[in-house]
């Protein structure tokens, strides 16, 4: 026997059940983007490596560890699986000279993302994020409205407990400043770091404020805080980030060592998390990023964004949200049971009449006894059944049956099924506006 091949470790399939929720949740989340004035662009999975090595940032987590890298066999060329969307994204806007020909623009995207990390719950090789880029806004306002976007959409799906952490990374040259004091805080304290630690003290200070290690968050907790090193216009461009959140009624928590794991980052950052899902509780993550644009090569483009875990989301979702998640999946609203040669193409025609009229349909294949057919007609949850025989057949005529009242079948000639199909589904004289039904 040959040996069964199994996915690749991490990554998963989404069966059909979990598949239509998904859908039910990509469906709420486009109609809050459109509300938001948000467009979506599609960039390619795989990009040139260099690209994420100097988006991301060398001494990173996801660069030095985590990329799906390889040489492409077949010309050379370094590849690797994207493992975040704004690079991307990026690289996308200066290509095509989004910004520079159209102005500010308000970005999303949505699909798989690869990083080579330890599989566990909430934390896959591939996982999927649905990210939004707002390329060319300085101000403030972009920041708090990105925010504030994310609460009403945690408000949408009825998730409770999800609170807001959030932070400012300042200017570049703000960080120097406290870089230099921050090594030499660590410096003096080389021995208790970790090999991480050690490796990054200089490479990345920063980074090793982000430390999960419990053996370090005594020394992290002490360290020079970034704020205490912040000029006044990036004091000020804080300040009002918090004041519009204030007035949004959006509480936060302000966490000096929220420092985000990518280099990109300035001035504002923030994170949405929740206790529910164990260690992996960030459910949402971005920030600003202003030198981004520039350092890809294009014009220097003030820019913001953030980015959500969709299995994470759909996690929470699954456990605290309302109702609304567990939506039943679709049903038809028709089956349709034919036998004999001239009776499958009247079934084939009756069926597609009725998907012209808005109907699902689901036209039995495989052939089998009326009985049989029948039955699965039952299970199948759909309101009533053609029934095509020869006699029908040769007399053009449909046979409908009610599947969930005990009424008798009837039959009609096939130019009057669509109304009578209508009628028989919704009752003579309402409205045909909305035909899909869906099952308990
Ligand atoms: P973490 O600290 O959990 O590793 P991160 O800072 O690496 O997260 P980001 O790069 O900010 O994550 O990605 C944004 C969001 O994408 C995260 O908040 C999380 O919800 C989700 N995410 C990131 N990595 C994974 C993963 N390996 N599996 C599932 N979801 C993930
Ligand atoms: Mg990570």
């Amino acid at each position: 026997m040959r040996q069964t091949l199994q996915a690749v470790r991490g990554m998963n399939d989404i069966l059909p059940d979990e598949a239509e929720i998904w859908e039910n949740f990509e469906d709420i989340v486009r109609d809050w983007l459109r509300g938001y004035g948000y467009r979506p662009i599609r960039v390619p999975i795989l990009e040139p490596t260099p690209l994420f090595r100097r988006a991301i940032g060398e001494v990173t987590d996801i660069v030095e560890k985590e990329m799906y890298s390889f040489e492409d066999a077949l010309n050379g060329e370094n590849l690797t699986l994207r493992p975040e969307g704004t690079a991307g994204c990026a690289r996308a806007a200066i290509q095509h000279k989004l910004v520079n020909a159209g102005g500010p623009q308000r970005l999303c995207y949505q699909g798989p993302m690869f990083r080579h990390e330890r599989p566990q719950k909430g934390r896959y090789r591939q996982f999927h994020q649905i990210g939004v880029e707002a390329l060319g806004f300085a101000g403030p306002d972009i920041d708090a409205e990105l925010i504030i976007m994310g609460s009403r959409l945690w408000e949408r799906l009825g998730l409770a407990d999800v609170r807001l952490e959030l932070n400012t990374l300042g200017s570049a040259e703000e960080r120097a400043g406290h870089r230099a004091a921050l090594i030499a805080y660590l410096e003096e304290r080389r021995d208790e770091l970790d090999e991480d630690g050690q490796r990054r003290l200089h490479a990345n200070p920063l980074r090793i404020l982000d430390t999960k290690n419990p053996a370090m968050q005594d020394i992290v907790e002490a360290a020079p805080k970034l704020i205490d090193h912040l000029g006044d216009e990036s004091r000020a461009h804080f300040e009002a980030v918090r004041e519009m959140l204030r007035d949004a009624g959006i509480a936060c928590r302000i966490n000096h060592r929220l420092v985000r794991g990518l280099d990109y980052y300035n001035r504002t950052v923030f994170e949405w998390v929740t206790d529910r899902l164990g260690a992996q509780g960030t459910v949402c993550a971005g920030g600003r990023y202003d030198s981004l644009m520039e350092q890809l090569g294009g014009k220097a483009t003030p820019a913001a964004g953030f980015a959500m875990g969709v299995e994470r989301l759909l996690d929470l979702w699954r456990e605290g949200g309302e109702a609304e998640y567990a939506i039943a999946r679709p049903v038809p609203n028709v089956y349709v049971v034919h036998q004999g040669d001239a009776a499958r193409r009247l079934a084939f025609r009756a069926a597609e009449a009725l998907r012209d009229v808005g109907l699902d349909v689901l036209l039995h294949c495989g052939g089998g006894t009326f009985k049989s057919q029948m039955k699965k007609a039952d299970a199948s949850g759909a309101q009533i059944a053609l029934v095509i025989g020869d006699d029908e057949a040769a007399a053009l005529e449909i046979g409908i049956k009610p599947l969930r009242s005990g009424d008798a079948q009837w039959r009609v000639p096939f130019a009057e099924l669509a109304e009578a199909a209508l009628d028989a589904l919704h009752g003579g004289g309402e409205d045909h506006e909305q035909p899909h039904k869906q099952q308990e």
